[in-house]
């Protein structure tokens, strides 16, 4: 079934009656070719991927919970190509051109937004570094422009300028940054993906892996065992629990964090506004709620959920930052579980044990990455070699300590990240 303006416009005067169920509900064969273990965004992307990239069909994608449960739904949608360091800077490039053909590719409106992202600045020092980052956008061919204060005011005029801790300089726009509805980007995936004949396998929990003789040769789930020649272990912030499952220790913790929204509101952030030094970012749902949130909770955990003085440490940056933001009342709150990698850069690589793949590492930023990932853990996968835009996310690296991309400069310490 296409999605089309007719088809909506017959559907509304039919009694909305035409609509189909938007993937298979699968149930799990004997053996695949490949299983992608984890239906987030990364997963599914995969799985769509391999099949449309590589002919590759006879896959399954299995999620423990639902579609959109994990991380791809509980996200605050930022998507974004501002990233400093080679190969992390290669690789976004290249999934925000996938995301600008995402909605005519998967025949799926995942409500992309391209309006703008201003991260902002509060020092000289803090400029500097700012102009390095938009030169080395725009060297990747991805666009930057250097805003002073003036220029930012015209942007954002209800910001507090002379916040007397962080005063605001200026800021770097980055216009193609924006932002997208997190959960229609899983089912868009999944969507296109079922339809070239991948199994999407909800309420399916992996509890094991099956190796032999060095090599993967299926997995063990709550609805009987699989057998597959390759998996793809996709799953965010369960990677180590599910590697373990494959005798693997992997340098990632799981930490929570939050996101909040407020009720819905005239217009009135037409942007998306990162506030680093306050650890704030806030963007405006098409629903009118204001999207926003700070740092991580800073201690490992699997809940998913957070905790007080984050949430209160959150509010106080957005007072510091736009005191107007004092009159919105906020309506819910949630938390995820980040994977968070000790250089704050993911890993898409293959394992010891042949036919077994890893994906993991996004931390707070995996969203935007889901096109991105999903090719290229997909060619990697298929061809055995790593793509091109990803081929420097190389588990060894925490290892041998060789091509580690700090991106943020923090050490490596997991939760400063
Ligand atoms: C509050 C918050 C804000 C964020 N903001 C942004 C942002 O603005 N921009 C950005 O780019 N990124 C952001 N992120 C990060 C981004 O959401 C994640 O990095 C990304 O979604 C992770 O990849 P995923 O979608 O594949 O994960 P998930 O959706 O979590 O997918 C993993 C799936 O694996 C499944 N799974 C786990 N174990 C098993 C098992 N044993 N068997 C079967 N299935 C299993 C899980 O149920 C889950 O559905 C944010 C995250 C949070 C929590």
């Amino acid at each position: 079934m296409r999605f089309s303006g007719l088809r909506v416009l017959r559907e509304g005067l039919t009694g909305n009656r035409g609509w189909q169920a938007q993937w298979r509900d699968a149930t799990p064969r004997a053996e695949y070719d490949v299983v992608v273990i984890g239906g987030g965004g990364h997963g599914l992307a995969t799985a769509y991927y391999l099949a449309r990239n590589h002919g590759l069909t006879n896959v399954a994608v299995l999620e423990k919970g639902y579609l959109g449960g994990g991380n791809v739904g509980r996200n605050t949608t930022i998507v974004r190509a501002n990233y400093f360091l080679p190969g992390n800077s290669e690789f976004y490039s290249h999934s925000l051109k996938l995301w600008e053909g995402l909605e005519a590719e998967l025949n799926y409106n995942v409500m992309h937004s391209q309006r703008g992202l201003i991260n902002l600045f509060h020092s000289d020092g803090q400029r500097d570094a700012f102009v390095r980052r938009g030169n080395a956008m725009r060297n990747r061919g991805d666009d930057a422009i250097l805003l002073d204060r003036a220029g930012v005011r015209r942007h954002l005029p209800y910001l507090d300028f002379d916040n007397p801790r962080f005063p605001v300089y200026g800021g770097l726009y980055h216009p193609r940054g924006g932002t997208a509805r997190h959960d229609a980007v899983a089912w868009g995936y999944a969507r296109a993906a079922s339809d070239l004949g991948v199994d999407i396998i909800q309420n399916c929990e992996v509890t094991g892996i099956d190796i032999a003789r060095g090599a993967v040769t299926g997995v063990q789930t709550t609805r009987g065992a699989i057998r597959a020649r390759k998996v793809a272990i996709v799953v965010a912030g369960r990677s180590s629990q599910v590697a373990a499952m494959a005798g693997m220790r992997l340098p990632i913790e799981s930490h929570v964090l939050q996101a909040f929204v407020t009720e819905g509101l005239k217009p009135c952030v037409h942007h998306v506004v990162s506030f680093g030094m306050g650890h704030f970012y806030i963007s405006q749902s098409d629903k009118g709620g204001l999207v926003f949130g700070g740092d991580l909770d800073f201690y490992a955990s699997y809940a998913a959920r957070g905790n007080l003085p984050m949430v209160e440490h959150v509010m106080e940056a957005g007072m510091a930052l736009m005191p107007m933001i004092g009159n919105a009342r906020v309506l819910r709150s949630w938390g995820g579980i980040m994977d968070m990698s000790p250089d704050g850069s993911p890993v898409i690589d293959r394992t010891h044990i042949d036919g077994l793949f890893l994906n993991c590492g996004w931390c707070y930023g995996g969203f935007k990455a889901v096109p991105g990932s999903g090719w290229s853990t997909a060619h990697l996968v298929a061809t055995g070699e790593p793509h091109a835009s990803a081929a420097r996310f190389r588990l060894d690296r925490f290892e041998t300590g060789r091509g580690l991309m700090d991106e943020e400069g923090t050490g490596a310490q997991h939760n400063l990240h």
